[in-house]
């Protein structure tokens, strides 16, 4: 099986509502669709959304980055396609994230699997997803916490911003509101150290599930030092994407756990060879996303579900956000369940 075409297209998807972090606000979820055909029929889809905060990559230089690197690609076999794909300079994170699970879904067909199956999960499992709550004023982000919790979703995260009173008010009233409702902290790496102190100590009888990134992605120092001072279980993001910042997060015990996301690692493959490593050094992750379109969700649940006993939290929400659901989804979203549906 050899590769004879690759072609990009944007895709966009009208969100329910505006999401908003402490780093920006979206109103579509934005995306490429690379699309790769093979000389035997075989055709597979990989995605890669616009996340300039944090890959740095927009739809046009992932698109441009695709269409000056493609050929290479061509007249290959996947498997050489994906050692191109990973020793390219010229192609960054998501842009290699959106073939490199075009490429592995290729090795699943050829062997005629679902990806999961092929990734390693003896079968289909039902998993649970967390849902985020956009940064707003604290009486809507506790009236969306209502709402998503009798909607089912009682895995709540939410993100916060640079305000510590806010964020401190957020936390504690939907705590009360919502005594069983799990709560994650994410505040996309705007506070201060004082400030995640103060956080730490001011929702001390919340009994929240994790706080994710509270400061600056560079100061591992920093983070190591709240790992150790908090009882909540801090969660490196931004600090982490490759298996490089992995193991060097984990060897110094900067944080209780890492997020790994395909677009920040460069793709199923990338994130299998971190989730092997976490797995071997017994370290608990969550698999993330950015707001993405259906087929990189995709691939990122089939892989969570070959990595159940490593990844203990599931941020894959995206579909629940979208305005109209998607039938390129292959799994279905009932509150935080999410079910296979077999083709
Ligand atoms: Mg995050």
């Amino acid at each position: 099986m050899k590769i004879v075409q690759i072609t990009t297209e944007l895709q966009y998807i009208e969100l329910k509502t505006p999401f908003i972090t402490a780093l920006r606000t979206a109103y579509h979820v934005e995306f490429v669709r690379v699309r790769v055909v093979c000389d035997n029929g075989f055709v597979s889809i990989g995605e890669a959304p616009a996340t300039k905060a944090i890959t740095g990559e927009d739809l046009e230089t992932i698109t441009d980055s695709l269409f000056l690197t493609k050929e290479q690609f061509y007249l290959h076999t996947p498997k050489d396609a994906l050692e191109i794909l990973h020793a390219s300079q010229e192609l960054k994170s998501s842009a290699k994230a959106a073939l490199d699970m075009a490429f592995v879904s290729l090795f699943a067909q050829e062997k005629n699997l679902p990806l999961f199956a092929y990734l390693g999960a003896k079968k289909a499992v039902t998993l649970q997803t967390d849902v985020t709550l956009s940064l707003k004023n604290p009486q809507e982000m506790v009236e969306d916490a209502k709402k998503a919790f009798a909607e089912g979703l009682h895995i709540l995260k939410v993100k916060l911003g640079a305000d510590i009173k806010h964020g401190v008010e957020v936390t504690q009233r939907i705590s009360r509101e919502l005594p069983a409702a799990r709560i994650l902290i994410d505040a996309n790496q705007a506070w201060s150290m004082e400030d995640a102190k103060r956080f730490i100590e001011q929702t001390k009888n919340c009994a929240l599930v994790l706080i994710e990134q509270p400061i600056i992605a560079s100061d591992l120092a920093g983070l190591k030092a709240l790992t150790a001072y908090s009882n909540t279980p801090i969660l490196a993001d931004e600090a982490v994407f490759t298996l490089y910042d992995a193991k060097k997060v984990i060897e110094d015990q900067c944080a209780d756990m890492i997020n790994i996301k395909l677009m920040k690692c460069g793709g199923v493959t990338k994130a299998v060879e971190i989730l092997e490593y976490c797995r071997a050094n017994n370290m608990p992750c969550m698999l993330g996303s950015m707001l993405e379109g259906p087929h990189s969700i995709n691939a990122a649940l089939h892989l969570a579900m070959a990595y159940t006993d490593v990844i203990k939290y599931i941020d894959l929400d995206s579909p629940l956000l979208y305005k109209e659901p998607s039938d390129a989804l292959e799994f279905a979203f009932n509150g935080c369940a999410i079910r296979y549906k077999s083709p």
